[in-house]
């Protein structure tokens, strides 16, 4: 019995020393893959990440797992976008009897509301105006209708390079009171995280410049960039049906390929998570170019082009600009 004493003892040296590795360590839920990668940048080696919807999943059609209820349980901090983005958080707080630290990493960003007018640039063609009112009748059925809509303001603001400072300050001073004997650790991280992210903005604003504002118009699958569009000056056309939810009638797909040629759009683009037949389709009547995928609600896979909040913005812009100056 000498050999197997030793064994246990050896397994419970084993067991005591990841209890305390997992103590030493900040317990912290991020509710999808954008925040999920933010604090993992900015809580490095001292915090435990658990991401509720990983990459390429769909935020919101998510139903929460018995073993999110117990990790949320046990966790010190969660991270949750905020703005209605994530439907199902409220339940699973309340069924985790979660007694930590809450992050609305969205809160104080600057906001879009969706009753908002958002093109502001001059059209004086009458089928551009008659087009644009058409198409917030549509926005406003889409609300209505569809699953994805989250309420009065759009929740995508991680799509703004100036917003996610942001999040990013909100989620590191949340990290800072929950383990504030790591204060200088998480404020190091913060600042590094903030130099990469103005680096990687001025690169930005560089390239979009090479396409004028008039030529920044696109189609998309679903409506998921209003920051985008309104940071970079894009137009973004997303009417109803364009998503993974929900079959367009042909009366939207007639009305979607008259917008088309009426402001003579070039480029087609379609989301990771969704059908491209019937943007193939317009692209087919209009003889606007497919211009390939955008990642909008999610991370792409690691082996994927936007595995980081970071490579997410650079792939979205290189990917829109590069389109766009082939249709020049
Ligand atoms: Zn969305």
């Amino acid at each position: 019995m000498k050999l197997s004493s030793k064994f246990s003892g050896f397994v419970l040296a084993f067991l005591c020393s990841s209890l305390t590795l997992a103590a030493d360590k900040l317990s912290v839920v991020a509710s999808f893959s954008v925040l999920g990668d933010i604090t993992k940048e900015l809580g490095g080696d001292k915090i435990a990440l658990t991401t509720l919807v990983g990459p390429n999943q769909d935020s919101h059609v998510y139903s929460p797992t018995p073993f999110d209820v117990q990790t949320l349980a046990k966790s010190d901090v969660m991270v949750i976008n905020g703005l209605s983005f994530e439907g199902w958080i409220t339940r699973l707080e309340q069924s985790s009897g979660f007694k930590g630290l809450r992050v609305v990493a969205s809160k104080g960003a600057d906001i879009i509301e969706f009753n908002e007018e958002h093109h502001e640039e001059e059209h004086d063609d009458e089928e551009y105006e008659k087009n644009e009112h058409e198409k917030h009748q549509q926005s406003a059925a889409h609300k209505d209708q569809d699953e994805h809509s989250h309420g009065d303001q759009d929740p995508h603001a991680w799509h703004s390079l100036a917003n996610i400072r942001v999040y990013i300050n909100n989620i590191s001073a949340a990290l800072i009171t929950a383990d504030a004997a790591n204060k200088d650790y998480y404020q190091v991280k913060r600042q590094a995280y903030l130099a990469k992210v103005d680096a990687l903005g001025k690169r930005l604003a560089a390239k979009v410049a090479t396409v004028p504002v008039a030529q920044r118009q696109v189609i998309i699958s679903h409506d998921a960039f209003g920051y985008l569009g309104r940071d970079y000056h894009f137009s973004f056309l997303a009417p109803v049906g364009l998503n993974t939810q929900m079959k367009p009638s042909a009366a939207d797909v007639a009305l979607l390929i008259r917008q088309v040629k009426a402001q003579n759009i070039k480029a087609l683009f379609v989301e990771n998570v969704s059908d491209d037949r019937l943007i193939k389709q317009i692209g087919r009547e209009t003889g606007a170019k497919l211009g390939g995928h955008l990642y909008s609600d999610a991370l792409s896979a690691k082996n994927e082009p936007a595995a980081t909040y970071l490579k997410m913005m650079e792939y979205n812009i290189d990917t829109l600009i590069d389109e766009l100056q082939k249709v020049l």
